[in-house]
């Protein structure tokens, strides 16, 4: 059995990354082969082809070029893949010196991986991307996450029961876990990629190593003294690092504490039916985020993205960021310019981490100038303001914007070897090379003229291919003329052309290749010494980045407040939720697109202690669901530290948001609608404290009448006896407004509708009291349900009332007793034969009795009972 050497070393290669799409490098393409060819080239949609046989089967076979690659891996990685990318590590030539049948050799430089991206191409702009690993050590979980491509580097005890809701705050792409580490299905559930690695991988004491030279220090107290789990998870995800980028390490800040206590509490549940950072398309339209952001710079928007993703619950990190909004709304002009300049500033981030992995070019270097530029730009104008921002680190790197300055020319081109990087006048070695390779081209032009005068010959060029080099072109015609001047040298004939050489030309040729190449050695040393300059500054530069970040979202916010009318909240340790005309942000800003008004409503929720709890009643499409997240969404919106869309609004520190709506579709997951909503409504029960804010949309609407009566029931009675939270609590069973006579701390709401001519009318004004009705039959009908159908719904419903009113009839049967398929319109059952009393009732005039009758009147109906 015979296998190709080179079907050998790419077996070899494969048996490395077993898990992963293999992209093995052959020239210009990479190709994939056997059952990797037979995935991609489905989830690319290209031709799958053969090549060769492997043990007499067909190897199957599909290539991308290498040129678009980036795309290729871009929906590979999309569609859930990991690729392992096989590189040529020496030229052909080499491989040829070595014998006529060797073969160039190849290594996996990177395993490209969902949380492991560096490319703007496979990146969004304004998002993080993160990395995670979690770790156990007897009880006590940890999460550790990273985002290679800014360096940004967290950790954070997470015990298992936390898991969940951390890593949807965090938003990660990618967790590896210890093999049998149990959690596999949270992650999923979060649609994150999970990678398991080793136990090894996780433990504590090789970890302090890893993590010492990584950021290469004795110790690791400096950044704080880390439990065991803690250790593991930052080990495994650095190890993990290595393993994926094969031993080169991103530049890395050191490792962050985020100690969860600070941040609001924000389940996954809870941030789906917000739609905080995503809308209900997955995407980032219609949700929160997408209605704030007003960022002008990549870092800016990924800095807003983690604000609305963790809201904080530190009063005086709350206020310190609204003084920095309300100073840009103060100070419009000033902010204006700071925007203006902050549009041009490069992402410094990601270039540095481009930088570090070796895989940044000239346009990085560009961007840290960009960057550095923009800084010290907005120190010269901020640092003199009353700006309530420490912006000490925009500068404090002249000297490396001054080198990056004289070093690079305006615009660089996009790959180092195109050449032209480095600045004429910076390097005199440089000049040289060049000029002399610039005047080689003129001596070409001057010798071409030489020829031309030489043998007469107009039309004849001199030329340069790959393949000859310079050479001298003249048509079939002419070149006899040019064989007769033995200075010519005939090296090829094609069907059109004769092409000649001269020993002139030959060493000019070298001559211009020499310093050519010259030059371009020249230029590769000096990108590497400028890189490993901007590489030795990268912390300050992070903190420069940082800086710039935290100036756009501030006047990002401020720009949003000045141009909706937002106003500036009151948080602080109060209990207190009060909200004066307050709107809901994302839909305000769809019904502005269509013309429409939105209608502004309060919301008085406070509570010294207990709990207090707003009953909300009112049809479907009243806008009660709009109310509640509204309401949600002004709490995100105050503790992250922006101005709220409301004209007055005090919020005591939500400490936990929990958000739940009755019954919503989870088929993908596979688990039945109804037990979803039940087991989100007992994490919120068992969950719930004091200071946290809960909002409850139809809960119990998925199962049978009684039924879901009772659950709901029983869960506002326990949110007010046990939880003694702030909640905002939409439900049709009217029923339940009965409940706040009973509940000192519930009080009813309603959402007030007109009738008119038998159809409803909205209003959208949220007040006191319970709804008399749900005028479901009037929205069915608003909705184009056919007449037929709506006229016997009308008379089902009064069946259904009236045989409420007495007692005793059975629905079901009086129901049955209804014509079904009668033609419109459907007769109303015939009027039941009247009482006294309700005779007595029918002739009263209540507007015009006095207290006295009216007693006298109860009096008088008792006694007709
Ligand atoms: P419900 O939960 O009562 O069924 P929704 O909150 O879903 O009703 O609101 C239904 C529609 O009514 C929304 O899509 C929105 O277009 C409109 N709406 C809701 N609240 C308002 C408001 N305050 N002002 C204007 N339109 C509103």
């Amino acid at each position: 059995m015979s296998v190709t050497p080179m079907m050998a070393q790419y077996l070899e290669i494969k048996a490395e990354a077993p898990e992963a799409l293999l992209f093995y490098r052959m020239g210009d393409f990479y190709e994939l082969f056997f059952d990797d060819a037979v995935a991609a080239s489905a989830a690319l949609d290209i031709a799958l082809t053969k090549r060769g046989k492997h043990l007499e089967q067909d190897i199957a076979m599909c290539g991308v070029p290498v040129h678009s690659a980036e795309n290729y891996l871009m929906t590979l990685i999309r569609k859930g893949f990991r690729v392992a990318v096989a590189e040529q590590l020496e030229a052909p030539e080499e491989a040829k010196k070595r014998g006529s049948k060797s073969v160039v050799k190849r290594g996996i430089v990177r395993l490209v991986t969902p949380g492991t991206l560096t490319e703007d191409t496979l990146l969004d702009a304004r998002a993080h991307n993160y990395l995670a690993a979690w770790c156990e050590v007897r009880g006590k979980g940890a999460l550790a996450w990273a985002d290679i491509s800014t360096g940004a580097f967290h950790v954070a005890g997470s015990p298992r029961v936390r898991l969940g809701p951390d890593l949807a705050r965090i938003g990660v792409s990618e967790v590896v876990l210890a093999e049998d580490s149990g959690v596999e299905g949270i992650v999923e559930d979060l649609g994150a990629a999970v990678t398991p690695l080793g136990r090894s991988a996780f433990d504590s004491g090789s970890a302090q190593g890893r993590l010492q030279t990584l950021f290469d220090v004795g110790s690791l107290d400096a950044f704080g003294s880390f439990d065991r789990a803690e250790l593991g998870a930052m080990g495994a995800l650095v190890e993990y690092i290595e393993i994926t980028q094969r031993g080169k390490l991103p530049m890395m800040r050191p490792p962050k504490r985020e100690a969860a206590s600070t941040l609001m509490a924000i389940d996954a549940a809870t941030r789906r039916n917000l739609e905080l950072t995503r809308g209900a398309s997955g995407g980032r339209d219609g949700s929160l985020l997408w209605a704030i952001d007003r960022t002008t710079t990549a870092g800016g928007g990924r800095l807003l993205e983690r604000r609305v993703s963790a809201p904080s619950t530190q009063e005086d990190i709350i206020c310190a960021r609204l003084d920095s909004v309300d100073w840009a709304v103060t100070n419009d002009t000033l902010a204006d310019d700071t925007r203006a300049t902050l549009r041009r500033a490069p992402d410094m981030d990601r270039a540095l981490s481009r930088l570090s992995l070796d895989r940044g070019g000239p346009r990085d270097l560009a961007a840290i100038r960009g960057g550095l530029e923009a800084a010290e730009m907005l120190f010269s104008r901020l640092s003199k303001t009353d700006l309530p921002l420490d912006i000490s680190d925009l500068i404090g790197q002249e000297e490396l914007l001054r080198l990056l300055d004289a070093a690079l020319v305006a615009e660089p081109p996009l790959a180092l070897r195109d050449g032209g990087v480095i600045a004429p006048g910076y390097d005199t070695e440089l000049d040289e090379a060049r000029k002399l390779r610039d005047e080689g081209r003129g001596v070409i032009a001057a010798l071409q003229k030489e020829y031309v005068d030489a043998t007469g010959i107009g039309s004849l060029k001199v030329k340069h291919n790959n393949v000859l080099g310079y050479f001298i072109e003249t048509t079939a015609t002419h070149a006899d003329k040019m064989r007769t001047d033995e200075r010519f040298i005939h090296r090829q004939t094609t069907a059109n052309q004769v092409r000649f050489t001269t020993v002139e030309l030959s060493e000019l040729e070298t001559r211009i290749l020499n310093a050519g190449g010259r030059a371009q050695a020249i230029e590769e040393r000096i990108f590497a010494s400028l890189s490993s300059a901007v590489l030795a500054a990268s912390d300050s530069i992070f903190a420069a980045a940082r800086a710039l970040a935290e100036l756009d979202v501030a006047t990002a916010l401020a720009d949003l407040a000045r141009g909706e009318g937002w106003t500036r909240p009151r948080v602080d340790g109060s209990r207190a939720f009060e909200v004066t005309a307050g709107r809901h942000p994302v839909v305000e800003r769809a019904l502005k697109r269509d013309g429409a008004p939105f209608v502004a409503n309060d919301t008085a929720l406070t509570a010294e202690d207990g709990a207090a709890i707003r009953l909300l009643t009112g049809p479907n499409m009243a806008g009660k669901s709009t109310w509640l997240r509204q309401n949600a969404l002004l709490a995100v919106l105050a503790q992250m530290g922006s101005f709220v869309p409301a004209e007055a609004a005090h919020i005591g520190i939500v400490s936990q948001l929990f958000s739940r709506v009755g019954a919503s579709d989870d088929l993908a997951r596979g688990r039945s609608t109804f037990m979803v909503e039940m087991v989100e409504t007992a994490a919120i029960l068992n969950q719930a404290d004091e200071r946290s804010f809960v909002i409850l949309d139809e809960i119990g609407r998925g199962t049978a009448t009684y039924d879901g009566l009772s659950i709901a029931w029983a869960t506002l009675e326990h949110l007010h006896d046990v939880n003694r939270c702030r909640a905002l609590f939409a439900t049709h069973y009217h029923e339940m407004t009965a409940l706040s006579a009973k509940l000192t701390g519930v009080e009813n709401a309603t959402v007030a509708v007109r009738e008119w001519e038998g159809d409803v009318i909205f209003l959208h004004e949220v007040c006191d009291g319970a709804a008399d009705r749900s005028y479901g039959v009037q929205v069915a009908k608003l909705a184009g349900l056919p007449d037929a159908v709506v006229a016997r719904a009308r008379a089902v419903l009064t069946a259904l009332e009236e045989g409420e009113r007495e007692g005793g009839t059975k629905p079901k049967a009086m129901i049955d007793d209804l014509p079904l398929f009668s033609a419109t319109p459907v007769p109303v059952p015939a009027p039941k034969k009247e009482s006294a009393a309700e005779g007595r009732l029918r002739d009263i005039l209540p507007d015009e009795l006095t207290p006295k009758q009216a007693l006298d009147l109860i009096y008088e109906l008792k006694s007709l009972t």
